[in-house]
């Protein structure tokens, strides 16, 4: 079979990719996140393909996506502090989980009494919504575990014949997975996955404190409370090997220098001797360089470097984020 072709932003393509997704195929959409790997999320079967593209285990939940609030309330129970948050950061890179109701397949929540739901903002995931008149299971649209998508071909790429439809919208805005709030809890709201919407940005609009973190990984087979919380996940084939922000490359190691990537968040001032230097970042913006860094990692990777030295961001506002996917990518289990 040959290559998919991409469909584009027009009337005619974006139809095609909602009738497509009414019949229960599987469309790779842009989010302004990530691509998403889509399907209709009350429809069990096609939610299937979703895992069945990507090898995803099922124990892994999806996000549910909606063009707006009304399809919250039909999907999930909505506590008063949605409607801050809603306000605040719909449509955007905010997901939050609530309570999930009947009309919810529990393939989609991985049998969790909770789903997890997002009002994306890219316009052509929301037209897609608006045509087909329902709601979109999206995970990123990429083998479990490897470097998500933030350009179509890298769909293209690594699910080949496996995303037999593409909607190409141009380069990710954000670059990185939406933030996931977790709302159902009785303790307060907990942050599961750091993301573009910061935990600071949160606690100003909920005038409260967000608890850190989720549960950290069970045991084999339980449904996870936030999988993107694996700690190896977002991995090249190639070895991660992390530095602090402004600390120097190492490049006494198992590799000689040509074999290293050195990748700064900022153009450096001097080259590396006998390394090649990559940067995510002209200035050290930490929203450019999340924009950049899945598309770079996956370049070096395909380039052939057995090592990527890449150095840390500061650890505030989006460099959180940006540090916590570094940090799986770097993982080795
Ligand atoms: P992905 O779209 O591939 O980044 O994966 C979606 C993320 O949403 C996963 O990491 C899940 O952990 C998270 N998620 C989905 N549903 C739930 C839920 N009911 N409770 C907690 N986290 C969830
Ligand atoms: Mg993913």
């Amino acid at each position: 079979m040959p290559l998919p072709e991409f469909l584009k932003d027009t009337d005619l393509d974006l139809a095609l990719a909602a009738k497509l997704l009414r019949g229960g195929e599987i469309v790779a959409l842009p989010t302004e996140t990530v691509y998403g790997l889509a399907a209709d999320a009350l429809n069990a079967e096609a939610v299937a393909k979703i895992f069945a593209a990507k090898g995803r285990p099922l124990i892994d939940p999806l996000i549910v996506h909606v063009a707006d609030l009304e399809s919250v309330e039909k999907l999930a129970g909505a506590p008063p502090m949605l409607s801050r948050l809603a306000e605040a950061f719909w449509p955007g890179p905010l997901t939050v989980v609530l309570e999930k109701k009947e009309i919810v397949p529990g393939l989609v929540t991985a049998g969790l009494p909770t789903v997890a739901v997002r009002m994306p903002a890219h316009p052509v995931i929301r037209k897609v919504l608006w045509k087909m008149g329902g709601v979109l299971a999206a995970p990123s649209a990429n083998p479990f575990g490897y470097i998500s998508p933030t350009e179509a071909r890298h769909v293209r790429d690594s699910l080949g014949e496996k995303a037999p439809w593409i909607v190409d919208g141009g380069p990710c805005l954000h670059g990185l997975e939406s933030t996931i709030l977790h709302l159902a809890d009785s303790a307060g709201p907990r942050l599961l996955r750091p993301g573009p919407v910061s935990r600071e940005q949160l606690e100003a609009v909920l005038g409260c404190p967000v608890l850190a973190g989720g549960a950290k990984e069970k045991a084999d087979g339980e449904a996870q409370t936030a999988p993107g919380m694996l700690t190896k996940h977002y991995s090249p084939r190639a070895a991660v090997v992390l530095r602090e922000a402004g600390a120097p490359p190492r490049l006494e190691g198992k590799f000689s220098a040509k074999e290293i990537a050195v990748v700064w968040q900022r153009r450096p001032a001097e080259k590396t001797p006998g390394a090649e230097d990559f940067w995510l970042s002209e200035d050290g913006d930490p929203a450019t360089a999340a924009r950049n860094v899945f598309a770079l990692l996956r370049r070096l990777d395909g380039a052939g470097f057995a090592e990527l030295q890449v150095e840390l961001a500061e650890e505030r506002g989006v460099g959180v984020a940006l540090n916590d996917r570094l940090r799986r990518a770097a993982a080795r289990a």
